[in-house]
């Protein structure tokens, strides 16, 4: 019989996760607490504009292959565009100083190199204090990693960590921040390139994914929040969705939990989360 693998929310980690597994052969079966699929990354209709706008904006690196793989996975990755070459203008509000960024179109990271294409006021030593990150651990910290003061800190690595790691960077995970740096900054201007989702998340990202699932006959239910997990030793042997409606799993089914980490825990008590 064919194994099924459950899958619990359809925000992009889930569909990304969904559509994988059908291609592999998989019968896949989506469930979604919402009415929505894509959680955090969709649009919807705004009717103060009269426009479907996105819920954040959300710009990719194109050094962020998953990502792209899965675009192209359901057939959308030239929806995802961006200019030629990866070159950033920066204004410092308080100084009121602004300067660009250029990163370039090479495959390695030659514009450190470069006087007039790096930071202003850095040197090439100050880049190579960044090295420690690159083979940090996952429970290491930043902040005890590389030094988290000076003209590169507060001009680059500050406000690129705190964009992407979502905390102040010295309390971010290393390992995190590492694996940013080597597939972007340390892999040249060619993986660094600012793409966005031309027509919106939704239509590039969300709905192409929802449509081909369907099309191929597995199933992506709304409005089907998963309440608790029913367990058999440390197996899970039931999804109990509230009000009687349970689904009980075949020995070689599977669920993966594509939810936020409070939602999983809650789910699974004891799961250690990020
Ligand atoms: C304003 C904003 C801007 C952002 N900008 C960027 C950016 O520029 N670049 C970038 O890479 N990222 C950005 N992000 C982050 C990015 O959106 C998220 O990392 C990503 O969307 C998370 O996807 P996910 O599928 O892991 O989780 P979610 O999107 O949270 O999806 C989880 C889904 O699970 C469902 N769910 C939860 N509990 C249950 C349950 N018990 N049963 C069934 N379903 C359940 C939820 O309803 C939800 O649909 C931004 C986020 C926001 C909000």
């Amino acid at each position: 019989m064919q194994k099924t693998v459950h899958i619990i929310g359809a925000g992009i980690s889930g569909l990304s996760a969904a559509v994988r597994l059908a291609n592999a052969g998989y019968k896949v079966a989506v469930h979604e607490a919402t009415q929505q699929a894509g959680g955090r990354c969709r649009s919807y209709f705004d009717a103060a504009t009269n426009l479907t706008i996105d819920n954040g904006n959300h710009l990719l690196l194109s050094g962020n292959r998953h990502a792209l793989s899965y675009a192209r996975s359901i057939g959308t990755e030239a929806g995802l565009v961006g200019p030629a070459r990866a070159q950033f203008p920066f204004v410092d509000l308080a100084s009121g100083r602004r300067w660009q960024l250029d990163l370039g179109d090479s495959r390695l990271p030659l514009w450190v190199f470069d006087e007039a294409r790096r930071v202003p006021d850095t040197t090439l030593r100050d880049y190579l204090a960044l090295a420690p990150l690159a083979w940090a651990g996952t429970a290491a910290l930043v902040g005890n990693t590389i030094p988290c003061k000076g003209t590169l800190y507060d001009r680059l690595v500050q406000p690129l960590l705190l964009a992407a790691l979502n905390v102040d960077p010295p309390e971010g995970s290393a390992g995190l921040a590492g694996a940013i740096v080597r597939e972007t900054l340390l892999a040249g201007g060619q993986a660094c390139r600012p793409l966005i989702a031309r027509d919106g998340l939704s239509s590039v990202l969300i709905e192409p994914a929802v449509k081909l699932l369907q099309e191929r006959g597995h199933s992506v239910q709304f409005s089907h929040e998963l309440r608790t997990l029913g367990m058999s030793g440390d197996r899970v042997s039931e999804l109990d969705f509230g009000g009687g409606d349970k689904i009980e799993l075949a020995a070689d089914d599977a669920v993966v939990l594509a939810v936020p980490p409070r939602a999983a825990a809650t789910l699974l008590p004891g799961l250690k989360t990020p």
